[in-house]
């Protein structure tokens, strides 16, 4: 397997190695409260205050509060709190206030969503307004001019966690000056740290969170400034712990390590220079601008962090270019990484009025200021080899079936359609494509130089549907029903029955439900049964359905009761039991080809899921070796087999967890 290349560190970042030497050694000698009178306690408490002097050199926070907290989301939900209480304790004085909040329309939604949690809860009532940004990313001055004698708080950030968009501090606070602005001002510098200069005590922020793990240190460990006579409402209380600022026995290991990566910033000489940053960032640009001609840069480099580049590569999602990076080793995310699970548009993105497609398909590459070039060298290389396999054709002939023609199985919510395509004559027929998936079909035609023959329907009134119309819109041919091709089969049972040929195979229409399979002496041998047929005998082909939950059934036995998943520590033990097995890896062709997976000193085959219909007849037929289905993360080999069980397979099984956790 790829040794991993890690470019997603605006997410979060690996260990400083001091700063886990510095953890572990207040967890063993050090392992004191700082709140004990005695000895153990006071080397704990000494080492605490070490490293808040250190920060507070960092940060040119001479001045003000400097505390240690869990990480930024903490830090902004005490800012946050303690400039809404400012309110209403001065609506209770008596004193007129602001009636809005504003937020930069960039913000981590850490900023809006505690703002909407903590006015709701107080009963503040205050305005929660977007502040807009431009196309660059930056704040709207003019905006900001005009509402901020109106703001009782202005939310910016130092630099955009998903762009790396550097806002001008320089210039809100100029702006928040010149109007007069009775505004407190927080700014999250979580992606700052280590990355920009920051003097807080002489600026006019109040509130600047941060968060460890960012920038070295480990996950749980941040710390909040607030500005000298800025108000401030502790959000936890008890102990009296951090001067009663924020109670809860300290996380020492947590302070002890971020002490180490603040040393580090202190002391110089640990991270690369913001030059060899930008080199860094120039190369991988250049490599991606070579693999990609039609790459789009989101942010404007001149304006952001040389340490992330977000892009995105027309006619290619993000999903698709996450999952070839990550099968070739290289981690990065879509948008922010809170919302990487999901494929949603980049509310960062639309801020700046991007294209649609631009922000749908984004992708993030961030790295540290530890990185070297020899990682940078590698990942450019990959992402050639990246760019290589997402050009792959998806029709592509597989070898195992033996067959001629390939079945590709396209899903969409809960719908499942076929295209059955036959590599030799470059000709493919659509069986109940998804409407959604119209498009995408006919691309994978084209892609392909396919011509597509038919575009047929399963529904009960036997036409065609508007998908069908659809996949024959987009693929700007084909027919959209059943052609007359004056050819006709017969089937064992002796019927003729009208056909289609797709090279050496054929297509029987039998009312609304169609049959395929190699036709011998005018006699179908069926392969696959799309529709209704239940007076055939469907034993012989293997049904395509049109839903998803069951896209594929036969007459086999139902799944079987005992577990189908080996976890990493059975594997080795189940290869060891079964030498014959079969390993099958059921990830996409492009996922294959840059990141082939052994197991055993096998290399698995590749059969991806969308193929699975093709080769199950097979393997229930001519080959009964065990099958060991894996992917990525265990979701599709579980479902390869799960179908395979249900198909009548008795010896399918997963890996579960996926290649991620068998190392
Ligand atoms: N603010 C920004 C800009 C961030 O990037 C993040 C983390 O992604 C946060 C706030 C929240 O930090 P944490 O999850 O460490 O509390």
């Amino acid at each position: 397997m790829n040794p991993e290349i890690y470019l997603d560190a605006n997410a979060t970042s690996p260990v400083l190695p001091a700063a886990f030497r510095a953890a572990a050694a207040a967890m063993a000698d050090g392992f004191g409260n700082p709140s004990s009178s005695h000895a153990a306690g006071l080397r704990a408490r000494a080492m605490r205050e070490e490293v808040r002097a250190c920060a507070r050199r960092v940060l040119g926070a001479d001045e003000g509060r400097l505390m240690f907290n869990s990480g930024a989301t903490e830090g902004i939900q005490t800012a946050v709190l303690s400039a809404l209480c400012a309110v209403h304790e001065a609506r209770a004085r008596g004193e007129a206030c602001g009636d809005l909040v504003l937020i930069g329309a960039t913000e981590h939604k850490a900023v809006p969503e505690s703002l909407a949690h903590w006015n709701r809860l107080l009963g503040t009532g205050l305005e929660l307004r977007t502040l807009p940004v431009d196309a660059a990313g930056r704040h709207r001055l003019d905006v900001l001019r005009e509402l901020a004698p109106r703001a009782v708080l202005v939310c910016t950030m130092a630099a955009n966690n998903e762009t790396g968009v550097v806002s001008d501090l320089d210039g809100i606070a100029a702006a928040l000056q010149d109007s007069a602005s009775p505004a407190l001002w927080m700014v999250d510098c979580v992606q700052a740290l280590g990355k920009l200069p920051l003097n807080l005590s002489a600026s006019r922020i109040d509130y600047a969170p941060f968060s460890g793990h960012k920038l070295y240190a480990p996950k749980g460990i941040g710390m909040l400034y607030v500005r000298a006579g800025a108000p401030f409402t502790p959000l936890m209380c008890g102990g009296g712990q951090e001067e009663g600022q924020r109670s809860g026995t300290e996380n020492m290991a947590g302070i002890a390590a971020l002490g180490a990566v603040l040393r580090a910033l202190e002391e110089g000489g640990t991270f690369r220079t913001h030059a060899a940053l930008l080199a860094c960032r120039a190369r991988l640009a250049a490599a991606l601008q070579d693999a990609f001609p039609g790459v789009v840069f989101n942010a404007p480099f001149e304006h952001a962090l040389p340490t992330t580049i977000n892009f995105s590569v027309p006619g290619v999602s993000s999903a698709d270019v996450l999952e070839v990076f990550d099968a070739a080793g290289m981690r990065v995310s879509a948008g922010s990484a809170c919302s990487a699970a999901k494929a949603a548009p980049s509310h960062v993105l639309d801020a700046m009025g991007v294209p649609g497609w631009q922000s749908a398909s984004a992708v993030r590459m961030s790295f540290g200021p530890l990185v070297d070039d020899a990682v940078i060298e590698l990942a450019c290389a990959r992402i050639a080899a990246c760019a290589r396999a997402l050009a792959l054709p998806l029709l592509a002939p597989m070898a195992l079936s033996g067959e001629r023609a390939g079945l590709v199985q396209l899903e969409h919510e809960g719908d499942t359609g076929w295209l059955l395509f036959d590599p030799a004559s470059r000709s493919c027929i659509a069986i109940d494509v998804p409407v959604a998936l119209a498009e995408r079909g006919a691309a994978m035609l084209r892609a392909g130089g396919y011509r597509l023959l038919a575009a047929l329907s399963t529904a009960p009134d036997g036409g065609a549907d508007a998908a069908t119309f659809a996949l024959c819109a987009h693929a700007g041919a084909g027919i959209a029903g059943w052609p007359d091709s004056g050819i006709e089969a017969r089937l064992e049972d002796g019927r003729r029955l009208p056909a289609i040929a797709l090279g050496a195979d054929a297509l029987v229409r039998d009312g609304a439900a169609y049959l395929f399979g190699r036709l011998e002496d005018g006699v179908l041998a069926p392969r696959f049964a799309f529709g209704d047929l239940p007076e055939y005998g469907a034993a012989a082909a293997l049904q395509c359905g049109r839903a998803s939950e069951r896209a594929l059934a036969s007459a086999h036995a139902p799944v079987q009761a005992e577990a189908m998943e080996l976890d990493a520590d059975a594997l080795q033990r189940w290869l060891a039991e079964h030498p014959e097995a079969l390993v099958v890896d059921v990830r996409c062709a492009r996922e294959f080809s840059v990141g082939p997976v052994a197991l055993h000193g096998q290399v698995a085959l590749n059969v991806p899921l969308a193929r699975l219909a093709e080769h199950a007849t097979h393997w229930l037929g001519a080959d009964t070796r065990p099958l060991l289905f894996v992917c990525r993360s265990g979701a599709r080999s579980a479902r390869a087999a799960r179908t395979l069980r249900s198909l009548g397979h008795p010896r399918a099984w997963s890996l579960a967890g996926g290649f991620a956790l068998a190392g």
